[in-house]
């Protein structure tokens, strides 16, 4: 899709800082985190949310979730980790193309789990 940055970045035409990368996803360190190692997940096809995402893809980004959940927990030493998927302005969504949030959480931290609209 033009003009959207996350396909971009997805697809390596924006460098950004990858920490995983196969034939239907990057993994990317977030520009503005919540916490130490927060990453996000796009998927390179474009999709601007869960209602559009499909279900196979939905299913290949949850299961990559949990993988990188397991490997950031062993490598940051973090305490709790928290996923987050924003659909729509009202619920949070800055970015309309489908995105998990990989988040990190350590004992003491100052995160909230709440998401205001953007
Ligand atoms: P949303 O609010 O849509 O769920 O999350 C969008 C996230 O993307 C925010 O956490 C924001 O910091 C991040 N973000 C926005 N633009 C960029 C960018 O150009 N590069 C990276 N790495 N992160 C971005
Ligand atoms: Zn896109």
């Amino acid at each position: 899709m033009e003009n959207c940055i996350f396909c971009k970045i997805a697809n390596g035409e924006i460098p950004a800082a990858t920490l995983y990368e196969d034939e239907d996803f990057r993994v990317i360190l977030d520009l503005g985190p919540a916490s130490k190692g927060h990453a996000l997940i796009l998927p390179k096809a474009h999709a601007a949310n869960i209602y559009e995402i499909s279900d196979e893809m939905a299913a290949k980004a949850m299961v990559l979730a949990k993988k990188m959940a397991t490997k950031m927990t062993d490598a940051l030493g973090c305490d709790g980790f928290n996923i987050v998927q924003n659909n729509g302005e009202q619920a949070g969504q800055t970015v309309f193309h489908f995105h998990m949030h990989l988040i990190p959480r350590y004992k003491g931290d100052k995160v909230g789990i709440a998401w205001e609209p953007g």
